[in-house]
């Protein structure tokens, strides 16, 4: 396996919130949907992943490289998406990004140029002048224009307008057409990752729920619904969320199998969606 990112049991205490033991990777030539709800832990990992905070423990290799001796030449390969604008806004895109460029030994001027004429951006509009989904747009020109084999990006969708976030779904699709590029992409919009994502890592309250491809995702997950006299003490434990209604219920399950044999032919079992496995994850855990 070539993986182009490792994650290993990687720490950081901010003392309020703490993100503890997350481990996942990242095959290159996939694209990895990093979900969870508001105040999760993803932004603190992406940071962590980009260098911007220290961790405490654990280990991040970025192309087989520990991304901290090697920060320079790690980066150089990844384009970043950041979640807020880091631009100055009284510059044109054209001047912002002869700022940039100069970071990358492999800039390239063209592919920057046809991207900004893709997406229909004025070289000589203000940032300032930009929407919200024009500056993602610029910011993701720039990510993609040094041949990044890794593209990391922060919520890149969230506060935009459908007409934006189909948008930037359709060019991150195009990007993977090729094959040798990894794309991270963090959102709390699950129905985004539908589209575009092959593996998911879900991460609540700083701690992993769950990573693996979707496929194996959709072999494990199920929506399990039956009559209220199934549950029991016992059986309640085999559910990671459960929802009563009063004649029945609706229940999430990460093995399939198991719940099968339990109950057989009394429950009918629906595959879920991931926002089903967020919400009813979320959801048990704030009742526990
Ligand atoms: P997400 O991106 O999933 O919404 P974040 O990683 O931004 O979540 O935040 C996770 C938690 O860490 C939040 O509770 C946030 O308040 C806290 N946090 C983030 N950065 C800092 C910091 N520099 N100091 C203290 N707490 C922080
Ligand atoms: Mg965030």
């Amino acid at each position: 396996m070539d993986n182009i990112l490792e994650i290993r049991n990687l720490r950081k205490d901010f003392g309020e919130f703490t993100l503890k033991d997350i481990s996942f990777s990242l095959e290159r030539g996939y694209v990895m949907g990093f979900i969870g709800p508001n105040g999760a832990g993803k932004s603190t990992t992406i940071k962590l992943i980009m260098n911007l905070i220290r961790r405490d423990a654990g280990e991040i290799k970025v192309f087989g490289l520990d991304n901290r001796k090697y920060e320079l030449k790690v980066k150089e390969r990844i384009g970043f998406v950041y979640d807020e604008s880091h631009y100055y806004e009284e510059l044109t895109i054209n001047e912002m990004k002869r700022i940039i460029a100069p970071f990358y030994r492999q800039w390239d001027d063209n592919m920057f140029n046809r991207y900004i004429r893709e997406f229909g951006l004025q070289p000589d509009k203000k940032i300032k002048n930009l929407s919200k989904g024009m500056k993602m747009k610029f910011s993701l020109a720039a990510a993609l224009s040094h041949n990044a084999d890794l593209i990391i990006m922060d919520e890149p969708t969230s506060g935009l307008d459908p007409v934006f976030r189909n948008e930037i779904l359709d060019i991150m699709r195009d990007l993977l057409q090729d094959e040798n590029k990894g794309v991270l992409f963090s959102t709390h919009i699950t129905t985004d990752l539908d589209k575009v994502a092959d593996y998911i890592t879900f991460i609540h309250n700083g701690e992993l729920v769950l990573t693996g491809s979707k496929e194996s995702i959709n072999e494990k997950y199920g929506i399990v619904k039956g009559s209220q006299e199934l549950l029991d003490g016992d059986t309640r434990k085999e559910f990671l969320g459960i929802r009563e209604t009063g004649f029945g219920f609706e229940a999430l399950t990460g093995n399939v199998d198991r719940v099968r044999k339990l109950f057989a032919d009394s429950v009918i079992i629906e595959r879920p969606s991931l926002e089903d496995i967020m919400l009813y994850t979320v959801r048990g855990s704030a009742n526990a």
